[in-house]
């Protein structure tokens, strides 16, 4: 962690604090270590950055530490000012369903300069020994300086107890170029980006107001909350009623009563009408390939199976012939749209809730609940059977859509 810069700094027998530049080279240089006061030699050669070293070798360790401490206090006291750290204060509380919700107030504003009214070294406040502690219209800043030791938590909860505001500079990855001269020194700790704050007493006082004013913001987004659960509930209400009617509706559709009205209505259905010009059969003489008993057939619809079925034999494969090729989607509109063969609506009700209120849904219709896709799709693989259709697998632009083609064309009762 500790660079390997060598002591720039020595205690000038006159002049207090040097930087090694500011004295004459070797012994001539008058200084001695600022923290075993062993006599220094200043070494400025011209290969190695200019440093001081012990005379005669001891085994002091606290040479470098003692200087750079010494140095920093020393610059900070003679520019009076410091380029403080931003501070931004940011407060977090979470809502009544687990949603952090923050608050921030810049405490104080990146590039922030403040000049002292005072700076003292050393102080004892409260117990507490600081490195610097300076004094800003009748409030204080400690500033504590780190090179080798950090201030400990135990330090730091202190100064938070005694609510004193305080910064740390931290000089513990200085490079050589760091220490050359004065000038660079104080670059480097005038740089807000090596401070850090330890205490803001203004955070201290703010943060209180901070959590009043979450507070009162979450206590607006639990109310909407309410609200939201309030037309969700609502929502789902509906949605309850227009499926429970649609189940109603297709178990009245799909009753035995229901088809057998149907079923008498047959021979008579505009579809049959139309369609049976085009087809060689009579209504008692339709083949089975055109009166084939898939789930549903005889309801959705709204016709008897034959009168749907004939209505797609005679157009899709009469009349456009060996080699057309139709899919379900095309199929089921032509049915729909075009020959009036309408299916419930209440279908699309059921297949858009079912999935969502399952508890609704009654055993006997959970099973055979279809739409009129799957219904063709059996009829389709039925006259796949016949020989008469070929399936060609599914239809890329629509899911549960197949294609098929004509193949054969069966005018003769089988
Ligand atoms: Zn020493």
């Amino acid at each position: 962690m500790i660079t390997n810069i060598r002591l720039p700094f020595g205690l000038h027998q006159d002049r207090g604090l040097v930087h090694v530049d500011e004295v004459s080279g070797g012994k001539k240089c008058r200084c001695v270590c600022p923290s075993c006061f062993a006599p220094l030699i200043a070494a400025k050669g011209n290969l190695k950055q200019h440093h001081f070293k012990h005379a005669v070798n001891t085994s002091c360790e606290n040479g470098l530490e003692s200087a750079v401490h010494l140095a920093a206090k020393k610059i900070i006291k003679e520019k009076n000012s410091l380029t403080l750290p931003e501070y931004i204060l940011q407060v977090s509380l979470k809502d009544n369903r687990g949603i952090e919700h923050y608050e921030n107030e810049i405490i104080v504003k990146k590039g922030s300069v403040i000049s002292f009214d005072n700076i003292i070294e050393e102080k004892l406040i409260q117990n507490i020994k600081v490195d610097l502690l300076a004094r800003i219209n009748n409030k204080y800043l400690a500033v504590e300086i780190f090179y080798r030791h950090k201030v400990d938590d135990e330090k730091s909860n202190k100064i938070k107890d005694i609510g004193l505001s305080a910064i740390e500079i931290n000089l513990s990855q200085l490079k050589v170029n760091d220490i050359k001269n004065w000038d660079s020194f104080w670059l480097y700790i005038n740089n807000p980006e090596n401070i850090a704050w330890l205490h803001n007493v203004k955070a201290d006082i703010e943060k209180d107001k901070l959590k009043q004013r979450l507070d009162v913001k979450i206590k607006e987004v639990e109310k909407r909350y309410i609200e939201e659960d309030k037309i969700f509930k609502m929502k789902q209400e509906k949605e309850k009623k227009i499926l429970k009617k649609s189940i109603a509706k297709i178990e009245q559709l799909s009753s035995l009563e229901s088809i057998n009205k149907i079923k008498k209505l047959g021979v008579s259905h505009q579809a049959w009408i139309n369609a049976k010009k085009y087809i060689p059969f009579s209504w008692d003489d339709i083949p089975c390939f055109l009166n084939v008993n898939t789930p549903n057939c005889d309801w959705i619809y709204g016709c008897d199976r034959r009168v749907w079925q004939v209505s797609v034999y005679s157009y899709f494969i009469l009349k456009l012939g060996v080699g057309a090729l139709f899919t379900t989607k095309n199929v089921d509109k032509w049915l729909q749209n075009t020959v009036g063969c309408k299916v419930p609506s209440e279908i699309k009700s059921v297949f858009t809730y079912k999935n969502k209120y399952p508890q609704l849904i009654p055993n006997r219709i959970g099973e055979s609940i279809t739409s009129s896709w799957k219904t063709l799709n059996i009829f389709f693989r039925c006259l796949c059977d016949y020989g008469i259709l070929r399936y060609l697998g599914p239809d890329d632009s629509k899911s549960g859509s197949y294609l098929y083609e004509v193949i054969s064309i069966k005018t003769q009762k089988e």
